[in-house]
Parts: C-alpha cells; structure tokens; sequence
C-alpha cells in the first residue's frame, strides 16, 4: 500500500483524494538515503462536504531550514504560495492540512508531530478537520485530525 490515490477512514465516513501531482511531490521528496533531509509543506485543495480533494502539495522552499532529523517550517514561503493559489482558483482552494517527511520505510509520527499538529487545530473549527501526512519511503502515514477525534485513513485507491 505505497503511494495511493484514494484514502479513506475507517468508518468510512470520511474520503481524501490526492491528486497525481501531490503524490509525485510526495515521491520526489522521499528520504531514500540517511542523509536526504527531512521536507515538508502545506497541503491544498478543496473541501467537498466531509471529502477533501488534495491538489496541491507546496514544496520545500529555500527559506526552509532542512536537515536530516528535523523540518523547520518557514511559515512565510509556503503562505504565500497558498494565497497565490488560492487567488489563481477563484477562491476555491483552501488550506487542508500539512505533511513532511520521515526516513523510515513506514513512518509513525512522532511525540513531536503530534505536538506540533497539536498545535495546528488549537485554534480552528471542530467541524473542519486538516489533514496530516508523514511520507516515508515505502508507505504514507495519513491522519485527519480536529482536536475531537483523530482517524487515521487508510488506502482504498490502487497505487501510482
Ligand atoms: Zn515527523
């Protein structure tokens, strides 16, 4: 179950989407050897009632600070390139969520991921939940998250 299309709950209740794009982001910026840095970005898309539609996953920009074991966010870059979006989709593009990723085959997000995403939910709607995805080099790990209830998703979609 490596790089899929279609995720779902699950209770199945809920769907994600990733567009080709995305997943080749994704695959790009895998950690195949120890000592490729660790990535990340921001996720974009459109919300389609409890469904997300991923379509854009920004790379890492020159701001960000990379290393091997950990992801510093330059939150400026990656906002910029959302709005931009944003504005070139007539409005129809939305924040979804976040991913980076982790040098391991099948990655499991650390104390620290969930700390940070933690973080990212204190101060949003319970209704909205974002979604987060740890890339390792063999399978993502994906998670929508909303501070009420956490449901990892799991592949439904064949494989790119
Ligand atoms: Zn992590």
């Amino acid at each position: 179950m490596p790089f899929v299309t279609e995720w779902s709950t699950t209770d199945k209740r809920n769907l994600v989407i990733f567009a080709p794009d995305v997943l080749r982001v994704f695959k790009n910026y895998r950690q195949r050897f120890f000592w490729q840095p660790e990535s990340g970005g921001i996720l974009l898309g459109r919300r389609r009632g409890k469904h997300l539609e991923i379509m854009l996953a920004t790379e890492p920009s020159h701001k960000d600070s990379r290393s091997a074991f950990s992801f510093v966010r330059e939150a400026d870059g990656h906002a910029d390139l959302a709005e931009q979006a944003w504005r070139q989709g007539d409005k129809q593009i939305d924040y979804l969520g976040e991913w980076h990723t982790h040098p391991q085959r099948v990655p499991t997000p650390s104390a620290i991921d969930r700390h940070e995403w933690g973080k990212l939910i204190l101060h949003r709607s319970k209704l909205t939940p974002i979604l987060v995805v740890v890339v390792g080099t063999k399978s993502i790990h994906a998670e929508l998250i909303s501070g009420v209830q956490d449901k990892v998703l799991l592949p439904v979609g064949r494989a790119q």
